[in-house]
C-alpha cells in the first residue's frame, strides 16, 4: 500500500485513487472482477468462524465480495460517510433503506417530486406492508414539520428533483430531522458527491441510483447506499442478505470505472448544459427552461449554497403542449428518445407518460408536470451538435 493519506486527497484524485490503488497480489492496477459466487474456506474451523462474525473474510457474493468492497469503499470516501453498500439496482437502495427502517404502522415525509419508481413504490407497494407514505411540498420546510407524526420514521428527499430540477434546503430538513430525532435520507442521483454532499449538511443516509452518472455511461443498472457504518452493517446483514437484491461483481466494477472520470464527466455535463439552457430560454417556440444555473430559476440561490455546479438536467416547456413536444421527440435525431440520464448520450423523454405515468393527473398537476414539460438529460456531445439538432427539431413544430 502507498504511504500517501488517501483520507486527505482531493475529490478527482479519490475518484482514481479511492478504491484502494493497485491490487497488492498481482500488481493490477485496475480492480480485478472476481466473478466469484462463493470463496474456499482455509479449515472448517475458519469457515464457522466466517459464518459466526467472529473474523472478517468473504463467503459467498450475496454477503460481501472483493470488487463490491473496492466500490462501496470508494463511494463512502466521495460522500464522506463511513460506510456503503451496492444493490442491484436504485430502486433496490431506495425500497431497502425503507424496509430496514419502516415497520408495520409506521409512515415516512417525503418529497411530493420525486422518481417515478419511487412514487410508485410509495402508492402501490408500501402500503401492502402498511407502511405510511406522507408526501408533501418540501421546497416549503414547514410542509415536512407539519406532517411528522409520532409514528414517523424517516424523511426522504430528492434535490434536484426529477423531473422538475427544484430544489430542496437540505441543511433545513436535517435540522427537522434531527430535532424530531429520525434520520434524514436525500436521494443524491441528479447531483453525485461531486456536485453536492448531503452528509456534509448533516443528512444521514445518501442513495443513488448508480444506473445513472455514477455508471455514466449507460450500460449498466446499479444502486449505492451511504450512511452510519452501524447502519450500512445492519443493512447488509438483513436487507441485502434476506431480500437478496446484489450487485454482480461485474457491475460493480463498471460503476469504479464510472467514477474515475465522475469529475470530468460531470463538468462536462454541466457546461454543455448551462448552453443548452440558455439556448432553449432564448427561443421563441419554448415557453419556459429550468436549469438550477440559471438565474430565472426559482431555487437558484439555494443551489449556489448547497451546489458546486448545476448538473446535467435541463427541464423545459414548449409552446403547443403535449402535440409539439411529440413532435419535438420525433424530430430529434442526434438526442436519443429515451428515459433514463447521467448518460455520455444526450437523452430525450417526456415525463408525464414515461417515467413520472405512475403519477395521477391532478398529481402531475400538483407538483407542476405539465403535459408539455420535456426533460432532456444533456450528454457530452460537443454543444454545438446538441444545439443544431435541436434547432433543427424545433423548426418541425
Ligand atoms: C433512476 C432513478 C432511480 C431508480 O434507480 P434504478 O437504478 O433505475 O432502479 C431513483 N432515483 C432517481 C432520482 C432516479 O433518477
Amino acid at each position: 500500500m502507498s504511504k500517501f493519506n488517501l483520507a486527505k486527497a482531493k475529490f478527482a484524485t479519490l475518484c482514481v485513487h479511492g478504491s484502494g490503488g493497485v491490487d497488492p497480489q498481482t500488481g493490477a492496477v485496475s480492480v480485478p472482477i472476481y466473478q466469484s459466487s462463493t470463496f474456499a474456506f482455509q479449515s472448517a474451523k475458519h469457515g464457522a468462524a466466517l459464518f459466526a462474525g467472529e473474523i472478517e473474510g468473504y463467503v459467498y457474493t450475496r454477503l460481501g465480495n472483493p470488487t463490491q468492497a473496492a466500490l462501496e469503499r470508494e463511494m463512502a470516501f466521495l460522500e464522506g460517510g463511513e460506510a456503503a453498500l451496492c444493490f442491484s439496482s436504485g430502486m433496490a437502495a431506495i425500497s431497502g433503506v425503507i424496509l430496514a427502517l419502516c415497520r408495520n404502522g409506521e409512515n415516512l415525509v417525503s418529497s411530493d417530486t420525486v422518481y417515478g419508481g419511487t412514487h410508485n413504490l410509495y402508492k402501490e407497494s408500501l402500503p401492502l406492508w402498511n407502511i405510511g407514505v406522507k408526501e408533501v411540498n418540501a421546497t416549503e420546510l414547514k410542509n415536512i414539520e407539519n406532517a411528522i407524526d409520532s409514528k414517523t420514521r424517516l424523511i426522504f428527499i430528492e434535490t434536484p428533483a426529477n423531473p422538475t430540477l427544484s430544489l430542496i434546503d437540505i441543511t433545513g430538513c436535517a435540522e427537522i430531522a434531527k430535532a424530531h430525532k429520525i434520520p434524514l435520507i436525500v436521494d443524491n442521483t441528479f447531483a453525485t458527491p461531486y456536485l453536492q454532499r448531503p452528509i456534509e449538511m448533516g443528512t444521514d443516509i445518501v442513495i443513488h441510483s448508480a444506473t445513472k452518472y455514477i455508471g455514466g455511461h449507460g450500460d449498466t443498472i446499479a444502486g449505492i447506499v451511504v450512511g452510519k457504518k452501524e447502519f450500512i452493517d445492519e443493512l447488509r446483514a438483513k436487507i441485502l442478505r434476506d431480500l437478496g437484491a446484489v450487485i454482480s461483481p461485474l457491475n460493480a466494477w463498471l460503476l469504479l470505472r464510472g467514477l474515475k472520470t465522475l469529475p470530468v464527466r460531470m463538468d462536462r455535463h454541466c457546461a454543455n448544459a448551462l448552453e443548452i439552457a440558455k439556448f432553449l430560454a432564448m427561443h421563441p417556440k419554448i415557453n419556459w427552461v429550468k436549469y438550477p444555473g440559471l438565474s430565472t430559476h426559482p431555487h437558484h440561490e439555494l443551489a449556489m449554497k448547497q451546489m458546486k455546479k448545476y448538473g446535467g438536467m435541463v427541464t423545459f416547456e414548449i409552446k403547443g403542449g403535449r402535440n409539439a413536444g411529440e413532435k419535438l421527440m420525433n424530430s430529434v435525431g442526434l438526442i436519443t428518445l429515451a428515459v433514463s440520464l447521467g448518460d455520455c448520450d444526450s437523452l430525450i423523454e417526456h415525463p408525464a407518460s414515461m417515467t413520472h405515468s405512475t403519477y395521477s393527473a391532478e398529481e402531475l398537476e400538483e407538483v407542476g408536470i405539465s403535459e408539455g414539460l420535456i426533460r432532456l438529460s444533456v450528454g457530452l456531445e460537443d454543444p454545438v451538435d446538441i444545439i443544431a439538432d435541436l434547432k433543427m427539431a424545433l423548426k418541425k413544430i
